[in-house]
C-alpha cells in the first residue's frame, strides 16, 4: 500500500472511531444481534428497524479496537435507507474485498469510504474486526425480535 493511501486509510478509521455514525440504541426496532470476537474483545449490539423491505434505522452500541468501531459506524452509515436483499448484497462484497478473495485488481469503490478496509486483508486478525458488525448484521436481519418499545 503506498503510504498515502495508508494515511488516508489510517484518518478515516481514527475519524470514525472518535465519531461514530448512529452510535446509540434506536427506539424503537424490530431486529437485533449481539456480536462477539473473542481474539480481539470486540463486542456490539446491532438495532434494526425495517419497513417492509427496508432498512429505515440502524445503530449500534459496544466497544471494541478502531477497527471494529469504525467499520460498524461505516456499515450502518452505508446500509442504512437500503433494502435487505441490497444489504445482503453488499455482505458479500465487503467480506470478499477483506477476505481477499475476489481477483487482486477488484474495484471496490463502489462501497465508498468502506473500501479503506480493503487494507484489513494483509492482517488476518483484524478482518474478524472488520467484518464483525456485517456478520452481526446479517444476523440481526435473519432473527427478528419483539419490539420492546414503550411507544
Ligand atoms: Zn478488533
Amino acid at each position: 500500500m503506498n503510504p498515502e493511501i495508508r494515511e488516508l486509510y489510517q484518518q478515516i478509521i481514527l475519524d470514525h472511531n472518535k465519531n461514530p455514525k448512529n452510535f446509540g440504541k434506536i427506539d424503537p426496532y424490530n431486529h437485533h444481534a449481539e456480536g462477539f470476537n473473542p481474539l480481539c474483545g470486540d463486542h456490539l449490539h446491532l438495532y434494526l428497524h425495517t419497513e417492509g423491505d427496508r432498512i429505515v434505522n440502524i445503530s449500534f452500541e459496544g466497544g471494541g479496537c478502531a477497527i471494529s468501531k469504525s467499520s460498524a459506524s461505516m456499515m450502518t452509515a452505508f446500509v442504512k435507507g437500503k433494502t435487505v436483499q441490497e444489504a445482503e448484497t453488499l455482505f458479500n462484497r465487503f467480506h470478499e474485498m477483506v477476505t481477499g478473495t475476489g481477483k487482486s485488481d477488484e474495484d471496490y469503490s463502489d462501497l465508498d469510504k468502506l473500501a479503506v478496509l480493503q487494507g484489513v486483508r494483509e492482517f488476518p486478525v483484524r478482518v474478524k474486526c472488520a467484518s464483525l458488525s456485517w456478520h452481526t448484521l446479517v444476523a440481526a436481519l435473519k432473527q427478528p425480535e419483539t419490539v420492546i418499545s414503550t411507544e
